[in-house]
C-alpha cells in the first residue's frame, strides 16, 4: 500500500488561501479506514460576506476580459491539472475513497473540460436580426449573468466542481464554489490551479461550512445571479425553489435511477463486461450507474450468471492498494442506507445473489450485490441506492420495458444493448432520460452534453451547451 501525505485544506476567497484564525475545524476522515486525516476549516459570516465582496468586484472588470485571456487561463489549468493529477489522486482516494487509478483517471479526464471550455469560450457569439427598416441595425447579444454560487458533491469531487468552474470563469461569470466537506482535497488543489494559472483575484472563491448554512447565505445574497447544484433530488429541490423565488436562474443535476435494457438479440457477454465494472465503479455512488438491469427472458439466465461470476471475482479494498478494484462507501452513513435497500428487498422475498452485506472492518466496505427476483415496489427498484447494488429483472417485450423503464420520476442516464436498428430506434426514441447509451458506454465526454430531466434535473453542463445557464440574451436594436 501507498503511504502518503493528505493535503493541508483551506478556504480559497480573494486569491488568498485561509485557514486557521479561530474558525470552526471540521475532521476529515479516510472512509477505508475512518481516521481522521485532516482539518477543514469552515467560513465564518464574514467569510461568505467576503466571498460574496470579492466576487462582485472582480466581475465588474472579469465580464470585460477579452475570451482569448479566459481560454489562455483555462487551457493552463488543464496543462498543470494533468501534472498534478498523480497528488491530487491520491488525497480524493484518502478522503473519498475510490481506487486510485479511478481517481487519477478522474483528474487527467476532467483535465478536458478545463481545454474544452477554453475552446468554446472563444465561440460565445450573438447573432444580427435582418431589420425591417434600412437604418437599423438588430443585434442579440449573450452577456454574463454575474456572481455564481456553486454547490459540488462528494463522489466525482474534481470532476464535478472543475466542470462548473470552467463554465462560470470561461461565460466572464465570477464564482464562490461551496465543495463537498466530507471530500474536499480535489477543491483545494483546483482552487490552486487557477490560482496558478493566473486568474485574477475574486474571480474564483472556494468555502465550506454546514451546506444548509452556507446555500441559504448565498442564494440570499442580492450580488448572486444564478445557482448551480449537483447532488440529491430532495435538496436540489429544495435550492431550485429557493433560486426561483428570488427569480434567479439555476443548474440542477440531480439523483438518477438508470436502466439497462438487455434484449434477447444483443452481444449478452459485452453488455456483461462493459456493466460490471461500470456497475461497481465508485462503489455506485454515480447519479448515472446502471441500477435497474432489465433483461429479455431469452438471455436473462445467461446474463444473470456472467454478472453474478465477474462481480464475485471484483477486489474489495483500500483504493491505495494496488490491484484495488471497489474501494469503501464515501461515509459511515452511505452503509446504513445501502443496507436499508437489501433488507427491503429481501423482506419482500428477493433473492441475494452475491454480496448482500457491508464488510466487517474499520473502513466503510460493502460486498458488491446483484439481487434477483424483486417486486415492482421494492425499494431498490423506486429510490436512488447510489450503492454497489444491482436489482434483475426479466421482461418479454420491448413495448413492456419501455413502459416499466420509464415508470420513475428519474429521468437521468439509460443504457440499452440490442443487435437490432429496430429495438435502437424504438429505446433510444422511446426512453425517457437525458442520455442514451447504446452497445457502449459513452457518457459525459468534455464536448456532450450532461444532464436530465424531470425528477434528474435541468440544464445541461458540457456540449456546446454548457454556457447556455451561465449567459443573459440582450436585444438591442439600434438606428443610424
Ligand atoms: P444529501 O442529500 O444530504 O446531500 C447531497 C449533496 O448535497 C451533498 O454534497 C451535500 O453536501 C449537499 N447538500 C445537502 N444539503 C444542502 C444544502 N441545504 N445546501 C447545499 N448543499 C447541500 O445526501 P448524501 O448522504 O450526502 O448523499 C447521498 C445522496 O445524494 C444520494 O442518494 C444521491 O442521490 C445524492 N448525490 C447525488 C450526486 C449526483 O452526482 N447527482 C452526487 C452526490 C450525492
Amino acid at each position: 500500500m501507498l503511504f502518503v501525505t493528505y493535503p493541508q485544506l483551506s478556504l480559497y476567497i480573494d486569491g488568498e488561501f485561509i485557514q486557521g484564525g479561530g474558525r470552526k475545524e471540521q475532521d476529515i476522515l479516510n472512509p477505508a479506514t475512518n481516521e481522521v486525516i485532516g482539518k477543514l476549516p469552515h467560513a465564518t459570516k464574514e467569510d461568505l460576506d467576503r466571498a460574496l465582496a470579492a466576487a462582485a468586484r472582480a466581475f465588474e472588470s472579469w465580464k470585460k476580459s477579452s475570451p482569448m485571456e479566459r481560454s489562455k487561463i483555462l487551457r493552463k489549468v488543464a496543462e498543470l491539472s494533468r501534472e498534478r493529477a498523480k497528488d491530487i489522486g491520491r488525497g480524493i482516494t484518502m478522503d473519498q475513497g475510490k481506487p486510485l487509478a479511478e481517481s487519477t483517471g478522474e483528474v487527467v479526464a476532467c483535465s478536458e473540460h478545463a481545454e474544452w471550455h477554453a475552446e468554446e469560450c472563444r465561440r460565445i457569439y450573438g447573432r444580427v436580426i435582418p431589420s425591417r427598416n434600412d437604418a437599423v441595425r438588430q443585434t442579440v447579444l449573450r452577456e454574463p449573468v454575474g456572481v455564481v454560487a456553486a454547490f459540488s458533491p462528494w463522489n466525482f469531487p474534481f470532476n464535478q466542481a472543475i466542470r462548473k468552474i470552467s463554465a462560470a470563469v470561461g461565460a466572464g461569470c465570477t464564482i464562490i464554489l461551496k465543495g463537498p466537506e466530507d471530500a474536499p482535497s480535489a477543491v483545494v488543489a483546483i482552487a490552486r490551479l487557477f490560482h496558478d494559472a493566473g486568474l485574477p483575484k475574486g474571480v474564483l472563491n472556494i468555502v465550506w461550512g454546514v451546506p444548509a448554512e452556507v446555500s441559504d447565505h448565498l442564494i440570499a445574497s442580492p450580488v448572486v445571479r444564478k445557482i448551480t447544484f449537483t447532488g440529491s433530488t430532495a435538496v436540489g429541490k429544495m435550492l431550485a425553489a429557493k433560486a426561483a423565488s428570488l427569480m434567479k436562474r439555476s443548474t440542477m443535476e440531480l439523483g438518477g435511477h438508470a436502466p439497462v435494457i438487455v434484449c434477447d438479440d444483443a452481444d449478452v457477454e459485452l453488455a456483461i463486461k462493459l456493466m460490471v465494472p461500470y456497475k461497481f465503479r465508485n462503489a455506485g455512488q454515480v447519479c448515472v450507474s446502471p441500477t435497474r438491469f432489465y433483461v429479455q427472458e431469452g438471455v436473462y439466465d445467461r446474463f444473470v450468471a456472467g454478472f453474478v461470476e465477474k462481480t464475485q471475482a471484483l477486489r474489495v479494498g483500500d483504493g491505495l492498494t494496488e490491484g484495488t478494484q471497489m474501494g469503501p462507501l464515501a461515509q459511515a452513513r452511505r452503509v446504513g442506507a445501502v443496507a436499508g435497500f437489501i433488507d427491503d428487498a429481501r423482506e419482500r422475498g428477493a433473492s441475494v445473489l452475491v454480496g448482500g452485506a457491508p464488510i466487517p472492518g474499520s473502513g466503510n466496505f460493502f460486498a458488491p450485490t446483484v439481487i434477483a427476483d424483486l417486486p415492482d415496489n421494492a425499494r431498490l427498484l423506486n429510490e436512488e441506492p447510489f450503492g454497489p447494488v444491482a436489482g434483475m429483472i426479466r421482461f418479454k417485450t420491448v413495448d413492456e420495458v419501455l413502459q416499466r423503464a420509464n415508470s420513475l420520476p428519474y429521468g437521468l442516464a439509460s443504457y440499452a444493448f440490442t443487435g437490432s436498428n429496430r429495438n435502437a430506434h424504438a429505446l433510444s426514441t422511446g426512453l425517457a432520460a437525458g442520455m442514451v447509451s447504446i452497445n457502449h458506454l459513452g457518457l459525459a465526454l468534455a464536448e456532450t452534453p450532461f444532464g436530465g430531466i424531470n425528477d434528474s434535473g435541468m440544464g445541461s453542463e458540457g456540449g456546446i451547451e454548457t454556457f447556455d445557464g451561465y449567459l443573459n440574451t440582450k436585444f438591442v436594436t439600434q438606428m443610424n
